[in-house]
């Protein structure tokens, strides 16, 4: 009787490398996924950047092509894990933003939390419900044209452009955030108005649910 025939070896010459490239190419990033998702609780990250990824990749390289890869090949994973979209960047709403958020209206909430997982860029709640005193203020300064706001009620959000660690007021991010903003509402069916659409006064920053929007 024979138990292992001449084919099966050609079969696990196949079968190796595709276990190689499975750890490379579909664990490792699924690993980095759970790291960027928060999945995977913080204590576990260092040992898992540390050791495992690179166990992985070794063990993974040695399998796929023992030979052609003296060399590590990280850089090669890392070209085809960034076309994948679980690798996408994924940005999180901050601590300010969370409490920037108290008492505005839930379902303007829901959608600035949907926003912050879509948006290529990263942004922050500057302000949420606002006081009738601070209006004035606004008013005063210029800064704002009506005592009339939708801020008074939680019913309006201002989100910051938040790029290399600070606020930016370039417009091109705004767009970025626009279009994250107005896909978050779309999908959840919650009609919302951006300021940057207002003819006059135009106003990046602020989005807000409509007059009449209980
Ligand atoms: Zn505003």
């Amino acid at each position: 009787m024979k138990f292992i025939n001449e084919g099966a070896w050609k079969y696990l010459s196949v079968k190796l490398p595709i276990l190689g490239a499975f750890l490379m190419l579909v664990l490792i990033p699924a690993l980095q996924w759970a790291l960027d998702f928060q999945v995977i609780p913080q204590q576990h990250h260092a040992l898992i950047i540390g050791i495992i990824i690179p166990a992985l990749a070794w063990i993974g390289k040695k399998i796929a092509q023992p030979e052609l890869h003296q060399s590590t090949s990280s850089a090669q994973i890392q070209a085809f894990a960034s076309v994948l979209p679980t690798t996408q960047k994924i940005f999180m709403l901050g601590v300010r933003s969370i409490n920037n958020l108290k008492g505005v209206h839930p379902d303007l909430v829901k959608v600035v939390k949907r926003a912050i997982q879509i948006s290529e860029c990263d942004f922050t709640v500057i302000e949420g419900v606002r006081t009738a005193a601070r209006q004035a203020e606004l008013v005063k300064q210029g800064a704002s044209q009506t005592k009339n706001s939708r801020h008074l009620t939680g019913h309006a959000v201002d989100l910051g452009a938040w790029v290399n660690g600070t606020v930016s007021w370039d417009w091109k991010y705004y767009y970025q955030i626009e279009k994250a903003m107005k896909q978050a509402a779309k999908e959840l069916d919650i009609p919302i108005e951006w300021g940057g659409d207002w003819k006059t006064f135009k106003d990046g920053p602020h989005f807000q649910l409509p007059w009449g929007y209980k």
